[in-house]
């Protein structure tokens, strides 16, 4: 499933978070689009981060912003949840 021209499934998740942040230029936005779009491994992550930070940015106006510490606590999320190693 990583094999074509595109994103490997490494490159697409370390590109997941500024994907989700809209600070990736266009053309790697189409890529990691793109890649999710065809691998059945990445997509469960994105649509779980995606939702994550849906919740966290619903979450902005009700408490202190908590820039730095925002990633790790998505990523330590994510491996309680089984869904990074
Ligand atoms: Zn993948």
């Amino acid at each position: 499933m990583n094999s074509h021209e595109g994103l490997d499934c490494a490159s697409a998740m370390a590109r997941l978070w500024d994907y989700l942040d809209g600070e990736l230029t266009p053309e790697k936005v189409a890529a990691v689009r793109e890649h999710l779009a065809e691998c059945a491994d990445c997509l469960p992550h994105a649509r779980f981060a995606e939702r994550f930070l849906g919740e966290l940015g619903r979450c902005k106006e009700c408490q202190p912003p908590m820039p730095g510490t925002l990633r790790d606590k998505v990523m330590s999320t994510l491996r309680s949840e089984g869904l990074m190693s």
